[in-house]
């Protein structure tokens, strides 16, 4: 290689270091925010949950309450209307008539918050559940940024400063058309296959590739701006 081509060469892997321990980094905290967002989810989804089960165990408290008033009073009249000692007979009859439909409603009701109170129940469970498994989830990415946040931090310490020696070593001329690369979040150097830019698959000129392999000249890609390498 040509040897301004070395240094961009070994400026571009310093950069590529630098670029993943920074990516390392950004992925381990993001997956803890992530993390803890989900956890946070979770006590919402459980508290929820958990209002439901409660709204549901009262409403039933306050039907089974009823229903038993209801009975009584159903059996009272009853009572009544058997032994005879109803004043009103008429009015006894229909009172002991609305007691049956009465009773038989809250019975029905009865029942299906019996299914709701079931299906509360395993709602809660669930979220329950679900609120173990965020918890453990925030647990283990927490540990997992701990435990490498440290030599994270002394890796791309030693990264950035291998980075300034090499950069230190580029041609002045080369310093502002690279950093623009980087800017722009370009691939610095680029191969050639079958007369192509692997990167943007722009053609390249055959004599540009031959100087570029005779280490004649640098040049770049004219698609991507990326330095071109002898392949
Ligand atoms: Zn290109």
């Amino acid at each position: 290689m040509h040897p301004d081509l070395v240094a961009i060469s070994n400026l571009w892997q310093a950069d590529v270091r630098v670029d993943s321990l920074r990516a390392e980094h950004e992925r381990l905290v993001a997956t803890v925010n992530a993390a803890i967002q989900t956890h946070k989810d979770a006590v919402v989804a459980r508290d929820a949950a958990k209002a439901v089960l409660d709204a549901t165990k009262a409403e039933e408290r306050v039907n089974s309450r009823e229903l038993d008033s209801y009975v009584q009073k159903r059996d009272a009249t009853k009572r009544m209307i058997d032994d005879g000692s109803s004043p009103n007979y008429a009015a006894t009859e229909r009172q002991l008539a609305n007691c049956i439909a009465l009773v038989d409603e809250l019975e029905t009701k009865g029942l299906d918050l019996l299914d709701r109170l079931d299906a509360a129940t395993a709602g809660l469970a669930a979220a329950e559940k679900a609120l173990a498994t965020a918890e453990a989830d925030e647990r283990a990415a927490r540990q997992a940024l701990g435990a490498r946040d440290a030599s994270l931090r002394v890796d791309l310490t030693a990264a950035l400063r291998a980075r300034e020696v090499v950069w230190g070593e580029l041609p002045f001329d080369y310093q502002t058309p690279y950093s623009e690369l980087r800017r722009r979040k370009r691939v610095a150097l680029v191969n050639v296959e079958e007369g192509n830019c692997t990167v943007c698959h722009m053609r390249v000129a055959p004599q540009k590739l031959n100087e570029v392999q005779m280490k004649r000249a640098v040049h770049t890609c004219v698609g991507c701006g990326g330095y071109l390498l002898p392949g």
